[in-house]
């Protein structure tokens, strides 16, 4: 693994970290185009001023699918809800836990909601209906 990579994984380990503790943020540039770390130059429009905000508490869902068939990555967790959610500026994939996934509807409220995949064992964003 190269420097640069491990230097990317640290930062969304760290973002991982403070939204575990409530406290999740995400980086605008200048003109209010929102990314998630790790980011040097967002991803619109390429300015490298980025400023870290604190997300807003609760997001709603732009579009979610239902996987009942996973990859053998995440077969553990089938059926699931993987879920675009709009968080202030930025969009978030996450995986929606806590409710049955024939449930999940656009526009449901979300709150952030790190997670532990059964089949990896890693920490993934989940999104828990409020
Ligand atoms: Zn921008």
């Amino acid at each position: 693994m190269s420097d640069a990579e491990s230097a990317a994984d640290a930062g969304f380990d760290e973002w991982l970290d403070a939204a575990e503790d409530g406290e999740a943020y995400a980086l605008e540039c200048a003109n209010g185009h929102g990314s998630l770390p790790p980011r040097r130059v967002c991803p619109d429009c390429g300015s490298t001023d980025l400023e870290e905000v604190a997300l807003p508490e609760t997001g709603a869902v732009q579009t979610f699918t239902v996987t009942h068939v996973p990859t053998p990555a995440f077969e553990e967790d089938a059926p699931y809800a993987t879920a675009i959610a709009d968080f202030g500026s930025v969009g978030i994939t996450g995986q929606v836990v806590g409710v049955d996934p024939g449930d999940v509807e656009t526009g449901m409220t979300v709150e952030l909601e790190i997670t532990v995949s059964e089949t990896t064992g890693e920490r993934v964003i989940g999104f828990q209906p409020v």
